[in-house]
């Protein structure tokens, strides 16, 4: 029975950049440090940071001193507020977020309407809208899609700019495309600005090519972790024994028996540890299986 990790599996730039900033802050740091939601969805990395003296904290009206703006990225009322009152901010909004933030700004500022594709409760979408403008659409399924179609055809917009978040499924990019170049008035002057990042983009496709090649896929991350759930959509297209755990305690009951090839993709936020954790049980379970055959026989 072969084990394959993904060579993208885990921590991306932009979140090994926050947590290791965030750990070097709370070495240095003679005062209380807030961070501003937690720092990456998983469980692990938040409970260790506050066990380290960190507080997380919902909102910027809960901090009065120094706060730590994660990966994800804030609204720009954040930064306004945090000026106000004298709160510092170490601001690891991962650069791939700021480019869109400074984007959309900058045609939200010359009458462009903005269409983001992602969800709207996405904390980095929070952000994002906050940079928008007056006139944005924010699409996650085609039925969003056509009714933002309808509303821009319907209105008076002349100029749209599509963006997306940057953990978005690639696939579903390249739909919402083809329906916008098709369905949009023609005199619409439309700007399409993928803005996927690279490491997502690569760990979904190396998703999809690992899942065609194993008889089971592990995909590691929190629950709540977007691009997490991206990956086992895009696993459970192609294997149909795939598993999304956050930790290796969630495979103790699956039976891996019959399986010659397990491969294992973890999100963004998934630590090295956790993907070790697996690969260690999943060796112990294999093992477990290989003496109970051998008994039998
Ligand atoms: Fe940055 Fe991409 Fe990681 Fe998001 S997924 S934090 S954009 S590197």
């Amino acid at each position: 029975m072969d084990i394959i990790v993904g060579k993208n599996s885990g921590f991306c730039y932009g979140v090994k950049r926050a947590v290791e900033n965030t750990e070097n802050d709370l070495e240095n740091a003679c005062e209380k440090i807030y961070c501003l939601g937690e720092i990456v969805h998983n469980k692990e990395v938040v409970n260790e940071l506050a066990k380290k003296g960190i507080q997380f904290i919902d909102s910027i009206f809960e901090a009065d001193n120094t706060t730590i703006i994660r990966a994800h990225g804030v609204p720009k009322e954040v930064y306004k507020y945090a000026k106000e009152n004298g709160i510092e901010l170490r601001d690891y909004t991962c650069p791939n977020v700021l480019k869109i933030h400074k984007l959309v700004e900058k045609y939200a500022d010359t009458g462009y309407t903005i269409v983001l594709f992602g969800s709207s409760e996405h904390p980095e979408n929070v952000g994002t809208i906050s940079f928008c403008g007056e006139s944005y659409f924010v699409i996650e399924n085609e039925k969003e899609l056509y009714e933002a179609i309808e509303a821009i055809n319907g209105g008076n917009i002349n100029k749209v700019l599509v963006v997306s978040q940057t953990t978005f499924s690639l696939e579903k990019f390249y739909i919402f495309e083809e329906i916008l170049k098709n369905e949009l008035f023609k005199n619409i002057d439309l700007v399409i600005e993928n803005t996927i990042c690279k490491a997502t983009e690569i760990r979904q496709k190396e998703t999809e090519e690992l899942s065609k090649n194993v008889d089971c896929m592990i995909i590691i991350g929190g629950k709540n972790s977007s691009n997490t759930r991206k990956l086992y959509d895009i696993a459970s297209r192609y294997c149909a024994n795939s598993i999304c755990i956050e930790t290796e305690k969630e495979i103790d009951d699956f039976n891996f028996r019959n399986f010659d090839k397990i491969g294992i993709m973890a999100g963004a936020s998934t630590p090295q540890n956790s993907i070790d954790d697996v690969k260690e049980k999943l060796l112990d379970i294999i093992a477990n299986i290989k003496s109970l055959e051998k008994s039998v026989k």
